[in-house]
């Protein structure tokens, strides 16, 4: 189960002071599935590992609310052209539905995840972050049952760590493998077989220690032939 607690941030880009949930402890349960998504019992930890200004729309991790966030101007002039409308839309929209919280947008796990993404990327972030981020909000669309978004970040999160495979520095050499795995069983969710295959049938090329990474090996030959939703 998660616990949560109230943590109170002040956003760098425009200086709001807001408050915000984070998670304090959580722990997973029912196993993994085979793109890694764990859940934990109760409430989900995802959402609340990111926190959105509910001004500006800038998002990021806890400590991208300390004095280490790397804001630059260009980076505040993209916050507000394009998160800040995004956020007003949203908080007009839930001001309009009746019996909506007046002040208070809830907002989706898989938008803070977005927003976070698109944050990483204006900071010259490398691919390997932004894919990570962009994996989480299709996860969060799992939660949220919203399968078309779901597939939608699947795609973005798999171009992404396709970039990062590509750049010669962006993935160490013993993570090739599971990230190549990772990119066929993305596409294999979204329902394109064929890129599936030509990722997975590309992993035993990754592997960088037959001795620590035959699990790797096994799972792309599963996923290519014979998909299971979860690790044994
Ligand atoms: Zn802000």
């Amino acid at each position: 189960m998660t616990t949560l607690q109230q943590i109170e941030l002040t956003c760098p880009v425009c200086e709001t002071h807001f408050r915000s949930q984070a998670v304090v402890s959580t722990n997973s349960f029912g196993g993994k599935r085979t793109d890694f998504h764990e859940r934990a019992a109760g409430t989900q930890p995802l959402p609340y590992l990111v926190h959105m200004c509910e001004r500006c729309g800038y998002t990021g991790a806890e400590r991208d609310f300390t004095e280490e966030a790397d804001v630059s101007p260009m980076l505040r002039e993209q916050v507000w052209t394009e998160l800040a409308p995004q956020v007003a839309a949203s908080s007009a929209l839930q001001g309009a539905l009746p019996g909506a919280a007046p002040s208070k947008p809830g907002v989706l796990g898989s938008e803070k995840y977005e927003a976070a993404a698109k944050v990483a990327e204006w900071q010259g972030m490398e691919p390997r972050h932004v894919a990570d981020l962009l994996l989480r909000a299709a996860w969060c669309c799992v939660d949220e049952g919203d399968i078309e978004a779901e597939r939608f970040f699947r795609r973005k999160a798999a171009w992404a760590f396709e970039r990062a495979l590509d750049g010669f520095d962006g993935v160490a050499p013993e993570e090739r493998a599971v990230l190549t795995y990772l990119v066929g069983e993305l596409w294999r969710r979204v329902g394109d077989g064929d890129k599936a295959r030509q990722w997975f049938d590309q992993v035993p090329q990754e592997v960088a220690d037959v001795t620590t990474q035959q699990w790797v090996i096994d799972a792309a030959r599963q996923q290519r032939d014979c998909p299971r939703e979860w690790f044994g």
